[in-house]
């Protein structure tokens, strides 16, 4: 199982970030072990002193494929949550300077937190999905899906060219703006369409 991500897929949070918007779908992985499942705390790593939370829509891909046409995309996840891609942000701009690969700021232990999945329906289509992000009670990020820059469909469109997506492949569709650091003893709570399905504990 892989662990696609997609970065700056809203602008407002590819501005906070003194970033330029996309063009094409900015992508990188995670490998197995970031995964940080429900229930589990993650623990502050030390390598960073600027841990940040991103959170994002997250798919499950469902069918195995590859050059999958983006009309036919949607028939590849049926399930969807939210996670956290954190991010040690001090050491990605590090990298990001030198020209140097990024995973061992976004691709550590424990740096793609998920949520538990509830199945795609009509009312949970991934183009039209509200989601909150909740840091000690307090609403720090308050995202919808309609302001991707490019949406689910055409980011596994876009990745299928390069690799062959496989049952249970996650996919984290990019953060909206209001990034930010955590502590330890943080808690940090995400809700999809008003309903909460992550939960972490920073230690
Ligand atoms: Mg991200």
């Amino acid at each position: 199982m892989k662990i696609i991500c997609v970065g700056r897929n809203y602008a407002d949070h590819a501005k906070e970030l003194q970033n330029d918007v996309p063009t094409v779908p900015v992508i990188f992985m995670k490998p197995k072990t970031a995964l940080l499942l429900p229930e589990k705390p993650l623990y502050y790593p030390e390598f960073t002193d600027d841990l940040q939370y991103e959170c994002e829509v997250v798919v499950k891909i469902c069918k195995n494929g590859k050059h999958i046409q983006e009309k036919f995309a949607h028939k590849y996840y049926d399930q969807v949550s939210l996670g956290i891609d954190f991010t040690a942000r001090d050491m990605q701009r590090d990298q990001q300077k030198k020209g140097l690969p990024w995973e061992i700021a976004k691709a550590f232990d424990g740096s793609a937190a998920i949520g538990d999945f509830v199945p795609i329906t009509v009312e949970t289509q991934v183009s039209n999905l509200a989601f909150q992000l909740k840091l000690n009670g307090e609403t720090v990020q308050d995202g919808h899906t309609r302001h991707m820059i490019f949406s689910v469909d055409r980011v596994i469109a876009y990745v299928s060219q390069f690799f062959t997506m496989h049952i249970g492949d996650l996919i984290y569709t990019g953060t909206p703006a209001g990034v930010g650091k955590v502590k330890p003893e943080d808690k940090l709570e995400g809700y999809l369409q008003g309903n909460k399905v992550l939960d972490v504990m920073i230690k």
